[in-house]
């Protein structure tokens, strides 16, 4: 018997063979597709129930298998876990292909749709419906044959675009090398990186030191180099991938890119790309993004300046430097920065013991939740390093399954993240409880220290486990709009929004004591921490702004009336400059997160996330960070909620008002009067 084809509860990990996916796959994909068929053959006219309710819980075996796979091939993967991903991708796409391309089934979700406003649903349900119309509709399914046919040309050309676009940038990292032979070219680097530079010279055969495009390789250099003129060179062949007018120039491959989204866009009925993208987002329309991110340029401007000039000086009084450049920033901004913290891992790590840290997250979640961790050791785990624990609410109530898994191993993938192997969902009067999981990379004990966290580890989990309690207090109908099944701007609020107890006084001193002598942190170290944090906040925020306006630029409005790349990026970087312009360079060219990746339209969303989570802790901060009326709050209208509603509705439910810049241009320093 296959452990995956089995009704199943915890996820079977010791029984399961790595032969068992394959045939477990291909098992559920076909029964999954006889339940759609079921859903279309009814002879029965189309209702919400038989048929959006039906399609939302077909294929929950196919999930279920799924979602055991996927896990462990992030979380302990190996080269025949490796292999079956490469086998079985196909054939899910397949599978989800045909699913939105079958016109029969779309034509009994149309005339459900048709009738919705007679059909007496509720918020979620009407959500739900919208949710599963918009996945057919947003696809083309109601487009005539010519402009089907328009729409597969356009997406053919564009994977192919996409592609050649990533590969240019590749061949442009992977062409370069800076090859240094004197010593004295590497001063200031850290022993380490002198040591990476080395190696990476031996791999080639080469003597001394080689620099690369890549990021371990380039920032460093970027930082601690002395010497100017060599900081000048990488620079620049870093900023200037794609644009050297030669076979890897990627101006041409942007210009396609974008003006095949606008009429993409245009054929499925929106004005512009970022139209169709927003639609389902929080920001809602290219407007209001454009409106948030010139707001916020104009609140944090000055402060940008302020931080700028005093860069400046402080380049000219040590070593007499003019005019501050590009590749000036990150050696000095570095070099200012120990002068005025002196802050480093090694002074934070002693009070962040694993253990106590994890302890101080369940802690919070106690105080403001009324949650209760209790570890289990009779759940089945894919590895031994892997905790278990069942959770109960301030009720007793069982709410979920916890897995935590926090250290590096060959099989992992790097990062840190929250992923689910059970959603939560209400059905046939039951509430069915979820399975969530951490997975991150953290420090190891050794024989002589246990595991001691940096901060940034410490924040981290803090992030993660925000997203955690994001699915395990998940408390909706249907699982496609459960836990953090939500629109992406909305996603990092209940994680980043955890990250803020990490800097409090009140909730260090939970948790945050040495891990010999159990003394809490010192306040001063605390004071330290929260400083650094919005360290040159003012110029971090002016360049994320920068690249979102560049992302709106591209995106926001017909762009057939751009005719040179390098024109357009100056227009959209105009109000944003602290550094002198440089004409050899281009960020357009190798912006691989809007051109490659799934960010086009979406760049904004990172100061957005801190919008809402700044804004939303900030009621805590007003109330008190453990006060319990907010936290019902948070928890009855945002936590529980999931995707059930536009998160603005939501949002404003708890908050009692939209959210607003200011509680972040607070949090950040950067006020006139700071
Ligand atoms: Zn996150």
């Amino acid at each position: 018997m296959n452990p995956l084809l089995l009704k199943f509860d915890t996820a079977p990990f010791s029984q399961i063979k790595n032969e068992h996916f394959k045939p477990a796959f291909l098992r559920a994909i076909e029964n999954a597709r006889a339940e759609i068929d079921a859903i279309i053959d009814n002879l029965d006219a189309p209702t919400f129930e038989n048929t959006i309710e039906a399609l939302e819980f077909a294929g929950q075996q196919l999930d279920r298998v799924s979602s055991v796979f996927f896990n462990l091939n992030s979380a302990e993967t190996n080269e025949d876990i490796q292999q079956i991903a490469q086998e079985v991708s196909p054939l899910l796409s397949e599978f989800s292909n045909d699913i939105t391309l079958n016109l029969d089934l779309f034509q009994r979700i149309k005339s459900v749709y048709d009738q919705k406003d007679a059909l007496n649903l509720s918020p979620e349900q009407q959500t739900l419906l919208e949710k599963k119309y918009k996945s057919f509709s947003r696809n083309g399914a109601n487009l005539s044959e010519d402009k089907k046919k328009r729409l597969r040309e356009i997406d053919a050309e564009l994977s192919k675009l996409k592609l050649t676009f990533g590969e240019n940038i590749l061949a442009e990292t992977n062409k370069y090398e800076m090859h240094l032979t004197d010593e004295a070219d590497v001063d200031g680097l850290p022993e380490g990186e002198k040591e990476a530079a080395t190696q990476l010279a031996e791999s080639k055969d080469k003597e001394g030191w080689l620099l690369t495009l890549d990021h371990p390789s380039y920032i460093p250099f970027m930082k601690y180099a002395e010497n100017r003129e060599l900081r000048k060179e990488l620079s620049l062949a870093f900023a200037s991938k794609g644009f050297h007018g030669d076979a890897l120039d990627n101006q041409e491959n942007v210009l396609k890119i974008a003006n095949l989204r606008h009429e993409r866009a245009n054929v499925l009925g929106y004005e512009t790309h970022a139209h169709f993208v927003l639609e389902e987002r929080m920001a809602e329309t290219p407007e209001k993004v454009r409106e948030f991110l010139n707001e916020l340029l104009h609140k944090a401007k000055p402060a940008a300046e302020r931080e700028f000039k005093q860069l400046e000086d402080f380049a000219k009084e040590l070593d007499g430097i003019d005019r501050l450049e590009k590749w000036d920033g990150s050696y000095y901004s570095e070099k200012l920065k120990q002068k005025l913290f002196d802050l480093d891992d090694e002074k934070l790590k002693p009070y962040f013991k694993l253990e106590n840290v994890i302890a101080g997250v369940f802690k919070v979640a106690e105080k403001l939740f009324g949650l209760r961790f209790e570890e289990v050791s009779d759940i089945d785990t894919y590895h031994e390093e892997v905790k278990t624990y069942r959770v109960y609410d301030d009720t007793n109530n069982f709410l979920s399954l916890f897995y935590a898994d926090f250290h590096p191993r060959k099989g992992k993938r790097g990062g840190a993240w929250m992923t689910s192997y059970k959603p939560q969902y209400k059905k046939d009067g039951e509430n069915v409880r979820p399975h969530i999981s951490n997975v991150c990379n953290f420090t190891r004990s050794t024989s002589t220290k246990p595991s001691l966290l940096t901060f940034n580890e410490v924040t981290t989990l803090f992030h993660e486990f925000g997203h955690a309690l994001h699915g395990m207090l998940a408390n909706t109908l249907y699982p496609s709009l459960s836990g953090t099944s939500v629109y992406w701007d909305f996603v990092e609020l209940p994680s980043q929004v955890m990250e803020n107890w990490c800097y409090e006084q009140e909730a260090l001193e939970l948790f945050a004591t040495h891990y010999k002598t159990d003394a809490p942190i010192p306040m001063e170290l605390i004071k330290k921490i929260k400083d650094s944090a919005t360290f040159q906040e003012g110029m971090q925020t002016l360049r994320q702004l920068s690249f979102g306006l560049l992302d709106m630029s591209w995106h926001g409005t017909d762009p057939s009336n751009i005719t040179d790349v390098k024109t357009n990026e100056n227009l959209a970087f105009e109000g944003t400059k602290l550094y002198p312009e440089t004409s050899e360079t281009c960020m357009t060219t190798a912006f691989a997160h809007i051109f490659q990746g799934g960010y086009s339209s979406g760049y904004y969303s990172y100061k957005w996330a801190e919008v809402l989570d700044a804004d939303a802790f900030a009621y805590f901060k007003e109330k008190g960070i453990f006060n319990k009326e907010v936290a019902t709050k948070f928890k009855d209208n945002v936590l529980s909620k999931g995707g059930t509603e536009n998160p603005m509705v939501l949002y404003k439910r708890f908050r009692g008002a939209e959210p607003k810049v200011e509680a972040l241009l607070k949090r950040a320093g950067l006020f006139e009067n700071h």
